[in-house]
């Protein structure tokens, strides 16, 4: 039962009720070590095109698949959860920005190979691609609301800058808040 209640149903990993309770967790966490944490907030890229062609069933195939994707390689203490509906997010622990962007690129290019056209495609199979959003404590916030905002804003610009990329949140997050509280 308490595993149930941690895990999504449709994908197994973790849902979002754990995520907030691992992030609050792990900020903390990350203070008292000095050790960085880094989120990856994951979107799919214009899933509701992929549904209405293709069927919500085969919508929700998709996403138990990327589930899998995601989670592949990870390491064991990394939190990887289905946040909202097409929506995942990766709490890397120990890990600073460089090294979370690059796990984020690697999540994405291999997202792009294996739901890509290739010899296993069929005539009605459609591409799907991600874009991501990185942020880190210390750098980019002090808090888990801040880690969050700071990461979906960096996500909001990925899809502003045409989707199936990985944007980095901004160096000046950190200072500007800096500066309204000093
Ligand atoms: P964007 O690139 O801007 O993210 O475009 P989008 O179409 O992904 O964004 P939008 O938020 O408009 O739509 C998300 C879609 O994801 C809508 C919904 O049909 C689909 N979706 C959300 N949750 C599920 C789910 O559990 N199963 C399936 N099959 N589809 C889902
Ligand atoms: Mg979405
Ligand atoms: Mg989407």
């Amino acid at each position: 039962l308490a595993t149930i209640a941690i895990t999504d149903g449709l994908t197994g990993l973790f849902n979002h009720r754990h995520f907030y309770e691992r992030i609050e967790l792990e900020v903390k966490r990350s203070h008292r070590s000095g050790f960085p944490l880094s989120l990856l907030m994951i979107d799919v890229d214009h899933f509701k095109d992929f549904n209405d062609s293709l069927g919500h069933p085969a919508g929700d195939d998709a996403l138990r698949e990327l589930g899998k994707v995601l989670a592949e390689g990870r390491r064991a203490a990394d939190i990887v959860a289905r946040y909202g509906g097409e929506e995942f997010a990766i709490l890397l622990i120990d890990t600073p920005a460089d090294a979370a962007q690059r796990v984020a690129e690697q999540l994405r290019h291999r997202t792009e190979k294996v739901f890509g056209q290739n010899e296993n495609s069929t005539p009605h199979s459609r591409p799907i691609t991600i874009s991501v959003g990185v942020a880190t404590s210390p750098d980019h916030a002090d808090n888990s609301e801040e880690l969050m905002r700071a990461a979906d804003k960096a996500l909001y610009r990925a899809k502003g800058d045409g989707r199936n990329c990985v944007r980095l949140a901004d160096a000046t997050a950190g200072s500007d808040k800096k500066d309204i509280v000093s």
